[in-house]
């Protein structure tokens, strides 16, 4: 069985230059495969990098990438 599409998606906080500000968008995809670059769910295109415990505590969810993963998974 292969999820439906919309279930495919991963979370991954994206830090501005200040350190503890950023926003934790989502990706299309199982999962970061270790890109520079990518585009959120809300269509921005943000370098990546490998996140530390401190970006998963500080950046606080992306309200449009929310709003549209829950749209589609209804
Ligand atoms: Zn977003």
């Amino acid at each position: 069985m292969t999820p439906p599409p919309s279930t495919r998606h991963y979370w991954l906080p994206i830090p501005d230059s200040s350190q503890c500000s950023g926003t934790r968008h989502a990706f299309r995809g199982p999962r970061w495969e270790g890109e520079h670059t990518g585009t959120t769910v809300c269509g921005q295109e943000v370098a990546m990098a490998k996140p530390s415990e401190m970006d998963w505590i500080c950046h606080p969810t992306c309200p449009s990438c929310y709003d549209t993963l829950k749209l589609e998974q209804r």
